[in-house]
């Protein structure tokens, strides 16, 4: 089983407002709200492709127990940590063709709230045989609270997909029990590296040879519709994926982790691995639903991308 792990979840709310109007009244279509945060799409998606996921993180508050009826919804078995706080809801106005978002950071977690997590997320390694670990930390929790996780992973010798951003990702990077994969997008890497990755070979392969780099087993560069540049091991392979009636692309790279955890705990080989993560993403991206894949189509995509092992 996949244990997906989300720190921050939210509920995520569309508000639909044809002609938005700034300081005055705006009255909503039909408001969309489901269980967000990264790690809950990895979990859907997860789920979606009929394999068997646990979901857990913290959570608090009313918001906290809408999330858990939505996964139970959906049949997505979950085991969370109850916090003090609320947990956040996150608000997308839908207008005029454009996306203004409205994000909440969130709760605060108590110290004692963060060690609570740990134990926890001690116990269920007990049932897991991998991990995957997405988006940004609530406040509260040290910026090495990943490395603590990806420690307690390595003792029970269970590998983790990291995915996420920012100083909590570095400070992983930077300790010596690495994570088995980590999915960054150009800008992502471009942020961690402070310099520019471009979409090039040269360029990509300089990036994913970074000493901070050093052990990680996986590197999947996702570039939306020109498919992941990657590092596995000593080879990289480029991905190239057939054009698509692009929907919404917003949780693709979910998506993407949700494909490369399945396949990565099946022991699948190199190529299988990547054109199944790929697949992933693509089927979000032509989903108007946010980590969300319409699974009866994977076999008709999986077969239209390459993988070619690359010379350098
Ligand atoms: P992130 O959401 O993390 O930025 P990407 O946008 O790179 O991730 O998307 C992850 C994967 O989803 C891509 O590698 C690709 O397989 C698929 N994907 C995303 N956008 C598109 C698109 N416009 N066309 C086809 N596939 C896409």
């Amino acid at each position: 089983m996949i244990l997906a792990v989300t720190m921050n979840p939210s509920v995520d709310i569309s508000y639909p407002i044809d002609g938005f109007k700034l300081d005055d009244v705006n009255r909503v279509g039909p408001v969309r709200k489901t269980a967000g945060g990264k790690g809950l799409n990895v979990a859907r998606v997860i789920s979606q492709m009929e394999e068997e996921v646990l979901a857990t993180g913290a959570l608090g508050g009313t918001i906290g127990d809408y999330i858990v009826k939505e996964l139970n919804k959906s049949n997505i078995r979950n085991d969370f940590l109850k916090i003090n706080q609320e947990s956040r809801n996150c608000i997308a106005i839908l207008h005029e063709g454009m996306q203004t978002e409205i994000l909440e950071s969130g709760p605060t977690l108590s110290k004692e709230e963060g060690t609570a997590f740990l134990e926890k997320f001690a116990s269920l390694l007990a049932e897991v045989s991998l991990v995957t670990i997405s988006g940004s930390l609530p406040k509260g929790l040290r910026t090495d609270f990943y490395q603590q996780m990806l420690e307690i992973s390595h003792e029970k010798g269970i590998p983790v997909i990291l995915d996420s951003s920012g100083e909590s990702l570095k400070q992983a990077l930077l300790h010596v029990e690495k994570p088995f994969a980590i999915k960054p997008n150009t800008a992502e890497l471009s942020q961690l590296l402070g310099i520019e990755v471009e979409d090039k070979i040269g360029s990509l392969k300089a990036a994913c040879d970074n000493d901070l780099f050093n052990g990680i087993e996986w590197i999947v560069v996702s570039m939306g519709g020109e498919g992941a540049f990657v590092k596995h091991g000593g080879d990289y392979y480029r991905t190239t994926i057939p054009k698509i009636d692009l929907i919404n692309p917003v949780g693709s790279g979910d998506a993407t982790v949700a494909g490369l955890a399945v396949a990565l705990n099946k022991n699948q080989d190199v190529e299988a691995v990547l054109k199944t993560a790929m697949t992933t993403g693509m089927l979000n991206a032509m989903e108007a639903g946010t980590g969300f894949i319409n699974f009866s189509k994977f076999d008709h995509y999986f077969d239209l991308i390459k993988v070619s092992k690359l010379d350098c």
